[in-house]
């Protein structure tokens, strides 16, 4: 006899492979990660950009006080200017120098602006790399296959008593399997392959019949 579990969603026989099991599973995962992982995505991307903004703020920063230092320089340095600041702006000079100087400060200052804003420009087209760095600073840590919290979760001890997708017609005999299972006091063999092939796809052949009780051990960190 082929004891393969039908299909756990649908119950159809066990060959050939129907979809459903491999279908909920996807689901399940993304649900799970939906409930598990995106408050915790959530914090790592407000902890990230936060520092990659500041990281990047602090850059144009440094960038643009050296730049604003030269543009303030280069004024001082100017022909007149100390005198045309002293007088705000009307100093007693020809006017043909406070034309000239004045048109050298709108250049600088329009020169100024231009490298403030290429500054801005390289500050923030960094930004991929700024991201990539800070999201690199991030532990991921899985615990140790060995780990008791894995290899004994708290919920492992009461086992898994059949409660899902029962179909209501089917009820009464469901808890005569469980009624024995719990008198036999362990897990049915057939739990073997159930895992093995939802866990890692069915095999690509039919398996030949095989006495009870005598399924090879399924690969993996499985600890039955
Ligand atoms: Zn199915």
């Amino acid at each position: 006899m082929d004891a393969a579990p039908n299909c756990a969603i649908c119950n159809a026989p066990a060959y050939p492979e129907c979809p459903c099991e491999a279908e909920r599973l996807q689901i399940a995962v993304k649900q799970a990660e939906q409930r598990i992982m995106e408050e915790r995505l959530a914090v790592i991307r407000d902890w990230v950009i936060n520092h990659a903004r500041q990281h990047i703020l602090n850059a144009f920063e440094r960038l643009t006080s050296t730049r604003k230092q030269a543009h303030s320089a280069y004024l001082a340095s100017l022909p007149n200017y100390e005198v045309y600041m002293r007088y705000s702006g009307h100093p007693p000079i020809h006017p043909m120098y406070v034309a000239t100087l004045q048109t050298q400060i709108a250049e600088a200052h329009a020169e100024l602006k231009r490298g403030i804003d290429a500054d801005w420009r390289a500050s923030v087209l960094r930004y991929p790399e700024v991201l990539d760095y800070f999201y690199g600073l991030v532990e991921l840590r899985l615990p140790s296959d060995q780990s008791q919290s894995v290899v004994e979760p708290p919920f492992a001890a009461a086992g898994y008593a059949d409660r899902g997708y029962t179909d209501p017609s089917r009820l009464s005999v469901e808890k005569k399997k469980k009624k024995r299972r719990d008198r036999e006091g362990s897990l049915p063999p057939e739990r073997h392959i159930a895992l093995h092939r939802v866990m890692r796809g069915p095999p690509p052949v039919p398996t030949p019949p095989l006495q009870h009780g005598a399924y090879p051990r399924p690969p993996g960190p499985f600890p039955y």
